[in-house]
């Protein structure tokens, strides 16, 4: 019989969903006759209204309030208020995560949601299990104190410097592994020309292509950003990826365009429209750099969520596979410039990208994952 993994993950933003599933596609890869992963979301499916609703507050946050996201990521970080932030949790998510846990009847729990870690493992607890409770940690630097819980069985981090992070909040060093930020096994797979691909995605195979994405969500100032690039009439065609905005979709559908324009609402083959792409234009979010520079992509942030993604930023310009730029027209000056004849600025980065990346990394946590429980004690069957 399959042993079975719940992975604990919601859709505040992409990048909980993709790593998650970018687990449950390693696990499938490696281990197809092994385990049964499901993934479920923690808070969407175990929170009491209105917070289960939370996934849909978080763009017009972080959109409108981008301030208050930060003043919020700040307290909450407090080692004085953390406590309560875990009090508020506890009685928001603990009877739902009982019932979602009590029905997976898992052999491994595996959190990569900084809000579903220390209830949902004393949920699992309580209920008498002794199956392990991994956290992977999707935050490349600024991670927040709520991702590490103490008492977790094992604590992955993406970087050295999460782990830094995690000894200060108070991670037992045994019990924490560097092992990269899981990215999509497709982002390894099917390395083709990109004139191939840009005509697969009925892109001009010819035209340099920029891609422009704001997370899951479509956030920031993407309509902003490419007028801009529009404005410039850049020799490029311009492939916009609204997410799940439904009206930053419409208004861009909406607009008259200059240059070749592609306008996509939430894309599930993000890694062809990266192929296809000179250079990516997008928030400083985790999931979407690591995925970039898995695919030797440059990268010019527009912005970052303050607080959780101010790291991203440093990790990237430090790396030289990108650049920090704020204002749209700023934005368009530096997409000039690399795209001008004979520059050779794109080309240098993309391999300091494809240095940098490490694209095995959902592989090698589903190999770690395996011997966790390969040496984990049978957990009491909590439905039998
Ligand atoms: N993404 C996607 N389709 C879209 C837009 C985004 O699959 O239309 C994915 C993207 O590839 C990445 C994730 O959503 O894996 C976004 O994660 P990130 O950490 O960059 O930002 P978040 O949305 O979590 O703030």
């Amino acid at each position: 019989m399959k042993q079975k993994i719940l992975i604990l993950m919601s859709d505040t933003g992409g990048g909980h969903r993709s790593a998650a599933e970018a687990i449950q596609a390693a696990f499938a890869h490696d281990f197809p006759d092994r385990y049964d992963v499901t993934l479920k979301d923690g808070i969407a499916d175990a929170a009491i209204f209105p917070f289960n609703h939370a996934a849909d507050w978080y763009l017009p946050i972080t959109t409108y309030a981008e301030g208050g996201w930060g003043a919020l990521f700040k307290a909450s970080n407090h080692p004085r208020i953390a406590p309560s932030a875990l009090r508020l949790l506890d009685l928001v998510a603990s009877r739902g995560l009982d019932r979602l846990i009590r029905d997976a009847a898992p052999d491994l729990v595996v959190s990569v949601h900084p809000l579903l870690t220390t209830i949902a493992r004393r949920v699992l607890r309580a209920q008498g299990s002794r199956a392990p409770f991994v956290v992977v940690v999707t935050d490349l630097f600024d991670a927040h104190r709520l991702w590490f819980d103490p008492d977790a069985d094992l604590c992955l981090v993406p970087t050295d410097g999460a782990r830094d992070r995690a000894l200060k909040y108070g991670m037992a060093e045994n019990k924490l592994q560097v092992a990269g930020l899981p990215v999509h096994l497709k982002f390894l797979a099917n390395i083709q020309r990109k004139t191939r691909t840009r005509e697969q995605l009925e892109l001009d195979p010819q035209r340099a292509t920029i891609l422009l994405v704001g997370g899951g969500e479509g956030m920031g100032q993407l309509y902003n950003i490419a007028r801009a690039i529009d404005r410039a009439q850049l020799p490029a065609q311009l492939v916009i990826i609204a997410g799940r905005n439904k009206a930053l979709r419409e208004k861009l559908q909406a607009a008259a365009w200059h240059i070749p324009v592609a306008i996509q609402g939430f894309i599930t083959n993000m890694p062809d429209w990266m192929r296809a792409s000179d250079v990516i234009v997008t928030k400083a979010g985790p999931g979407t750099i690591m995925e970039a520079i898995a695919c030797g992509l440059p990268i010019i942030l527009s912005g970052f969520l303050p607080g959780q993604e101010e790291g991203n930023v440093t990790f990237v310009e430090s790396s030289g596979v990108g650049v920090l730029r704020r204002k749209p027209e700023e934005i368009a000056r530096v997409l000039s410039e690399w795209l001008a004849p004979g520059n050779d600025a794109l080309e240098k980065m993309s391999a300091r990208a494809r240095e940098r990346a490490r694209p095995r990394a959902a592989l090698e946590i589903a190999g770690i994952l395996n011997a966790v429980l390969a040496t984990a004690p049978n957990p009491k069957r909590i439905n039998e």
